[in-house]
């Protein structure tokens, strides 16, 4: 007999709303014995069949919906059929880039599997015990899309302990990858080191900001804080920045950049090794200023539960930000924790900017792009905000 997940009276509305996550509060009792990431039948309290779930004893987050109707089988012709389906999602893309995320966990109806896609690669991250099940399924699904030539694991990201997941990365199908992977976007390339560097390799997420940067640098003296592989300082010095500025306490992430400014045949400017808190008030104390700042932290509020700590990072960043902005000068700050909402971020910002005596305006606002879509059943997904700030 299916094992069964029966849920506490009264918990059962987000799921009849198809969010997809059930904790383990919510849940009254499991019938069976179900193993990590085997699926679940889950029913109301008064046995009112919901849907289907992969289970995971481990963890807080006792069971991830695979789908909400009951009369559904989950099985291989399943999962592979939206591995298939989120890449299809998301042909559109191919007009401008290689490389995309073609798989976002929840956002695709895939709890817990991330596939980001540089040109005949996939980095695919398995993040959930149901994810973990069925592995060889997605592996397989990503191998037969058109033009792939390698799947690599990089399962050493977030929250796999959480799941009672050891890491995991290498090659799962295919041949390894080539010793370096080159993408392109609009007239960018881009060095992907997606066997060792941050996140599968390359901030997809920000592809936006970076046509944005495009139309925003000519002119402007630039300084980019938290650059990572410098992709906004490229395209600031390929679109008539004055000079470039970037700013990272990655050493090999400024290697990356150094990289990227040589294959798209740019002056790699100034680079700074060193912790952007720190570094951000030398260069106050030493009178420096800009035209056109990017600030682009990594995630500060891991869980909801460093969300008061982050806030004060956040401030003393965009506070130091401010002091360091031309007259004229434009400000573009991001957050991508997903604990810190768009509306407190936005205060955090107003607040630095009344400490800096700055008077600022929102010119625009920036998001995640088209592959790391939003459910509107699941918002959580939404976590990258960006604001656009012009200082008189
Ligand atoms: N804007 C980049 C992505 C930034 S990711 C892009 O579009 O590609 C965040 C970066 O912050 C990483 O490169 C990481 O090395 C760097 N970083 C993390 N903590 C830092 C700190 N305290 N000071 C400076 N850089 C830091």
């Amino acid at each position: 007999m299916e094992a069964t997940l029966v849920l506490r009276p009264g918990r059962d509305k987000s799921v009849r709303r198809h969010h997809p996550w059930i904790f383990s509060g919510s849940a009254a009792q499991i019938d069976g014995t179900p193993s990590a990431g085997a699926t679940v039948l889950v029913t109301s309290a008064s046995g009112e069949r919901l849907g289907r779930a992969a289970y995971s004893p481990d963890s807080r987050l006792r069971a991830r919906m695979w789908t909400f109707d009951a009369d559904t089988v989950v099985d291989e012709a399943l999962i592979a059929g939206r591995v298939v389906a989120a890449a299809q999602r998301r042909r559109d893309l191919a007009a401008i880039t290689d490389a995309m995320r073609i798989v976002f966990s929840e956002a695709d109806g895939l709890p817990g599997v991330i596939a980001d896609r540089y040109g005949d690669a996939i980095v695919v991250q398995l993040g959930s015990a149901g994810a973990e099940r069925w592995r060889d399924t997605i592996a397989d699904a990503l191998m037969a899309l058109p033009g792939v030539r390698c799947v690599y694991e990089r399962s050493d990201v977030d929250g796999r302990e959480r799941e009672g997941l050891s890491p995991r990365t290498g090659p799962m199908r295919g041949d390894g990858p080539d010793s370096e992977t080159v993408i392109t976007e609009r007239s960018y390339r881009y060095s992907v080191g997606f066997t060792a560097g941050q996140k599968t390799g390359f901030y997809l997420d920000q592809r936006d900001a970076r046509a944005t940067v495009a139309t925003m640098a000519a002119g402007r003296t630039v300084l980019n804080a938290f650059s990572y592989t410098g992709a906004f300082s490229v395209i600031a010095a390929a679109s008539g920045a004055t000079a470039v500025t970037s700013l990272d306490s990655s050493g090999s992430a400024l290697a990356g950049a150094r990289r990227n400014a040589e294959i798209n045949g740019v002056d790699v400017g100034e680079q700074i090794e060193g912790d952007a808190f720190a570094e951000l008030r030398t260069l106050r104390d030493r009178a420096r200023s800009f035209d056109l700042i990017m600030l682009d932290p990594p995630k500060l509020a891991q869980t909801e539960a460093h969300v008061a700590r982050a806030t004060r990072a956040y401030k003393d960043l965009n506070l130091l930000a401010a002091k360091l902005l031309n007259p004229g000068g434009i400000l573009m700050t991001f957050s991508c924790s997903g604990g810190v909402s768009d509306d407190l971020f936005q205060k955090v910002v107003a607040g630095a900017a009344l400490d800096a005596k700055r008077n600022m305006r929102i010119v625009g606002k920036l998001t995640q792009p088209s592959d790391h879509p939003v459910p509107l059943s699941f918002p959580e997904a939404a976590y990258l905000k960006g604001l656009i700030l012009a200082a008189e």
